[in-house]
């Protein structure tokens, strides 16, 4: 839906909107159609040093500002933020491909996110200790980490991006955000709810080649904490520039979510609530349930009834009302799923997919299930990142604990059972940030969302989220 309603935005950079400087460009294209929607301007060297300079003024008049106050600011972007919910979503539709439901939906969970760290602003408090001479105070106060260097990616780019700006702007933290540059409109959007609201230079946003704007902000002074949602490469690589310059960092950097289906879950139910959530957003999510380990009595009719239900989902564009799974997000995405699957059926795994009927042009793909499959076949061990999912019996729940943990990644992990033994046994054992059981919600403002092992280091959203963007400090008060 290349309409003329799409244009790519500008950089937010000290309180002002403007064409990127550098001297490169990035065309974003519509994933339904391959066809380009416009041009982006990437920043300039110039541009990012003008961010980092605003960000450190910035930072601190904002972190004067009262609680209450970021709060009420805060919750009026969220307020802009619901009532453009449509308009956005339309912009998310155009560049990203997910369904226009999907990105309403999108959109109100990244008000949520935004409005829960917005709130949780006014009970940052400290403590008092119990002083250990008369005349004297000791208190803990918990103070914003400083301005923030923040990277999100293209499958979620408004909830991935909210929760980082939400807790840095709650904390009372300057933030920089590169968010993707394949899907810049809607953040751009989300940022101008907010910032509309909030002093020059608190929110920035900026575009750039990846790799360069990374170095730039890590490695400048005026940084003091990172963030970044993305792949295990690109999340090894900031650590290790964080890393250099002692700054704190957090990372999400996916997942390979287990789903243990015991043999007293019951398979319809599992089946529908799984195959909708596996193939949200085309599969291209770090918290979709991927790997199916199923009791092996229910084996043969969870996968008829998997098939079935992953042939009955409508594919196509994201902005036909009828389509329940859009394109994949870009060429790339497409090539590498379809790889991992010819790799995978080589070795042993029954490609269960529809053959023909999907939209041509645009970046689709099936939703497909790689049956039988062998626990250390190529699906099993990388990230599919797209609407592949993989099943294989068991006999055992040590069995099925076991093969869950194999993997690098522990984001996180779903049960199928009424059993209080499985449900203890996996909740202590299963080696994940999340975990649902006999549902789907891994995810929730108020809850600490982050992964294990190859999935990242530390958590967003919940109390957890807000201390990443906090540094106590310690005074200990005597009077001469
Ligand atoms: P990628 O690693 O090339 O890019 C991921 C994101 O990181 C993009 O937004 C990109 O702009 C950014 N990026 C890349 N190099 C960077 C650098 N040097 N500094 C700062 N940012 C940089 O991955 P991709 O091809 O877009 O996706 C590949 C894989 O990444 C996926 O298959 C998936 O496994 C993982 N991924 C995970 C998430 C998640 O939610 N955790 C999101 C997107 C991608």
């Amino acid at each position: 839906m290349s309409g003329p309603f799409y244009r790519c935005p500008e950089l937010l950079i000290a309180g002002r909107w403007r064409t990127g400087r550098g001297d490169r460009s990035h065309t974003v294209v519509d994933p339904a159609t391959a066809e380009p929607l416009g041009e982006l301007r990437l920043a300039s060297a110039a541009d990012l040093q003008e961010a980092l300079s605003a960000a450190g003024l910035a930072f601190e008049a904002w972190r004067q500002v009262p609680a209450h106050e970021r709060c009420a600011r805060l919750e009026r972007g969220v307020a802009r933020l619901r009532a453009q919910a449509d308009e956005i979503a339309a912009l998310l539709t155009a560049e990203q491909g997910k369904t226009l439901a999907e990105a309403r939906a999108e959109c109100l969970m990244a008000a949520d996110l935004i409005k829960w760290y917005a709130e949780e602003a006014r009970r940052v408090h400290g403590r008092v200790l119990p002083a250990r001479a008369s005349q004297s105070r000791m208190d803990v106060l918990r103070l914003p980490v400083g301005p923030v260097a923040a990277f999100s990616p293209w499958n979620f780019p408004l909830v991935l991006s909210a929760r980082k700006l939400g807790g840095a702007l709650a904390a009372g933290c300057s933030i920089i955000l590169k968010a993707a540059e394949e899907t810049p409109a809607s953040v751009a959007a989300m940022v101008a709810c907010l910032a509309e609201e909030l002093p020059e230079g608190v929110l920035q946003l900026v575009y750039g080649v990846p790799a360069e704007v990374s170095k730039a902000l890590i490695e400048s002074p005026v940084i003091r904490k990172v963030s970044f949602t993305g792949s295990v490469p690109v999340g090894r690589h900031l650590a290790q520039m964080a890393a250099g310059q002692l700054k704190r960092i957090t990372l999400e950097l996916g997942g390979h979510a287990p789903v243990i289906v015991c043999e007293d879950a019951d398979v319809a139910s599992t089946v529908a609530m799984m195959v909708a959530h596996k193939f949200r957003n085309a599969g291209q999510a770090c918290l979709a349930p991927t790997r199916f380990y199923v009791a092996r009595p229910l084996y043969r009719d969870f996968l008829e009834a998997f098939k079935a239900a992953a042939d009955d989902l409508r594919v196509g564009p994201g902005h036909d009302p009828r389509s329940q799974m859009g394109p994949l997000a870009n060429a790339r995405r497409l090539q590498a799923v379809q790889d991992l699957m010819a790799r995978s059926a080589a070795c042993g795994a029954q490609v269960l997919t529809r053959t023909g009927n999907l939209p041509s042009g645009g970046f689709f793909a099936a939703p497909t299930l790689l049956a039988d499959i062998a626990p250390d076949a190529p699906a099993m061990v990388e990230e599919p990142f797209g609407p592949i999912a993989c099943a294989m019996p068991f006999d055992t729940l040590d069995e099925a604990i076991g093969l869950a943990n194999r993997s690098d990644y522990g984001l996180a992990g779903y049960l199928f059972t009424d059993s209080a033994r499985a449900i203890l046994a996996v909740s202590q054992r299963l080696e994940v940030g999340s975990l649902a059981i006999n549902g789907i919600g891994v995810s929730v403002p108020e809850a600490p969302f982050g992964g294990l092992k190859a999935s990242g280091w530390g958590s967003e959203s919940g109390i957890e989220g807000m201390e990443a963007f906090l540094e106590p400090r310690f005074t200990h008060y005597s009077v001469p």
